[in-house]
């Protein structure tokens, strides 16, 4: 599945003139980024790291992962509203992981308190690679479902616009012309927006939860903006405001300083580290307020790689999502191998397959946002050391995908012009909103690609290893 540009990328001289102009374009369109020392300032920033060329993608697949969209909107949707499925899930988890056994607790103080909570948004993000088995054809293979934080919505609009400079530049207008339009900053104030509506109160704001350091805020501005464009008002607050300013009314309408908040938007808030006792008490406050948080806390376990996993057992999809048995089939057709390291046979089994057979797996904690799976050798030695302790059930086994590397440029500030083999993530954005039980709102906002060296085996675009990317559809 070679794009048609392979010809050219062994070109030194065009490819020097095509990055030139291409990195011009990309901070001309606004696909920028903070810089590292300077995070929280704008006063110099640089672009986002991207691909010289866009990356071939299997047309089927590519349709494919947007067909099943909706679906995993749904079945994320009755993840987080399964008190039974969530508890039996996440038991044998939350014994060693204090992180999840913390969100976990802060689940069930909510639940026992009775939700304020009536109106419901998702913006989630499915990522996959396209794994090329034996066979030869490619197939669409899920490595997670992001349900909080879900990133470069905004950026990656950006970058299919330098795509198409870059390809004129290089005399390929017909292909130029065949990049698809993509905004998904859009969907997801949409979303947002709708949230905003059915909450109900003209003087309410969104406040987008942010982190103390952000160098990826042109990304949230993006989407921001579209909501100030429909005059909702936007506030951006980090946890030691909520700490500082956040209070709740009688009927658990949630305020900062004085002002009503109706959506209260997450960017922050998926790893251990951001959480001091201050900070813990803050996430408590927002979870039993009535504002809408997207995602809600039982959203945020739906989306734990423990869940994923169970997901995978047969007859489980059919038991959360009754009466839907062709969504059922889309999303089971997009899993990968996943497996239990629960105590017991199943796991000491798949542990031992592992420990012999390193590279057919990623070994995953409970982690978000890059850079915690093992692979090879490491995997072989965390799992000899842990396989006989109860540590073992923190961790989820996954085959591992195997996609066909093409040739590109990765391009990034103060880095050399080198030609590398990539591999990409595909990763399509899902946008839902319920009222009590009815979902008004379900849909797929948009795409993300996103690639990097072969090298690295694991880390995204804000952990400096992928760069943002556009499907040229083959
Ligand atoms: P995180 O929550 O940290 O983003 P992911 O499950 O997305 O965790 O894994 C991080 C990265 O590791 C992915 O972007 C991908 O590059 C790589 N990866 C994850 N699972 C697999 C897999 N099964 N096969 C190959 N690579 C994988
Ligand atoms: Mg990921």
């Amino acid at each position: 599945m070679a794009a048609a540009w392979q010809d050219v990328v062994r070109d030194a001289a065009a490819v020097r003139e095509a990055a030139a102009v291409a990195v011009d374009a990309a901070l001309l369109a606004g696909g920028l980024m903070r810089t590292g020392e300077q995070p929280n300032a704008s006063d110099v920033v640089n672009y986002a790291p991207f691909t010289l060329l866009p990356s071939a993608v299997p047309r089927a697949l590519f349709e494919q992962a947007y067909a099943v969209q909706q679906d995993f909107n749904l079945l994320v949707d009755a993840v987080s509203q399964n008190k039974e499925f969530l508890e039996q899930t996440l038991a044998s988890t939350i014994k060693v992981d204090d992180f999840t056994a913390r969100l976990f607790r802060i689940y069930q103080q909510v639940l026992e308190e009775g939700l304020a909570q009536t109106v419901f948004l998702g913006i989630n993000r499915s990522d996959y690679m396209f794994d090329c088995g034996l066979e030869g054809a490619a197939a669409l293979r899920q490595i997670e479902i992001n349900t909080i934080a879900a990133s470069f919505g905004g950026l990656t609009s950006r970058t299919a616009d330098v795509h198409r400079l870059v390809l004129n530049v290089l005399g390929k207008s017909e292909e130029a012309s065949q990049l698809l339009p993509n905004n998904p900053a859009k969907g997801l104030a949409l979303g947002i927006a709708k949230a905003w509506e059915l909450y109900g109160s003209q003087r309410a704001v969104v406040m987008f939860l942010v982190e103390e350091v952000q160098r990826n805020i042109f990304d949230q501005r993006c989407v921001e903006n579209e909501l100030w464009n429909r005059s909702i008002r936007v506030v951006r607050k980090r946890f030691r405001d909520v700490f500082e300013q956040g209070s709740l009314d009688a009927s658990r309408r949630l305020y900062m300083d004085g002002q009503e908040v109706a959506v209260v938007y997450y960017r922050e808030g998926y790893v251990p580290q951001v959480y001091n006792e201050q900070n813990w008490e803050a996430r408590l406050l927002l979870e039993r307020s009535r504002a809408v948080k997207c995602p809600n806390i039982a959203t945020q376990l739906a989306g734990t790689k423990k869940v994923q996993q169970e997901l995978s057992r047969p007859g489980t999809l059919e038991k959360l999502l009754p009466g839907h048995p062709e969504a059922v089939a889309r999303i089971r057709a997009t899993f990968a191998g996943l497996y239990s390291l629960d105590e017991g046979e199943e796991g000491d089994r798949i542990a031992a397959t592992a420990i012999a057979d390193p590279d057919r797996f990623v070994l995953k904690p409970q982690r978000e946002g890059g850079g915690n799976n093992l692979y090879g050798e490491e995997l072989r030695e965390v799992l000899e050391k842990i396989k006989d302790s109860p540590e073992r059930t923190s961790y989820i086994l996954m085959d591992k995908i195997k996609p066909q590397p093409a040739l590109n440029y990765l391009l990034r500030a103060h880095s050399p012009l080198q030609v590398s083999e990539c591999i990409s993530e595909l990763g399509i954005f899902g946008v839902y909103v319920r009222q009590g039980r009815e979902l008004v709102l379900n849909q797929a906002a948009g795409h993300l690609l996103r690639t990097k060296a072969i090298e690295h085996a694991d880390g995204g675009v804000a952990a400096g290893v992928a760069v943002l990317d556009t499907p040229f559809l083959v």
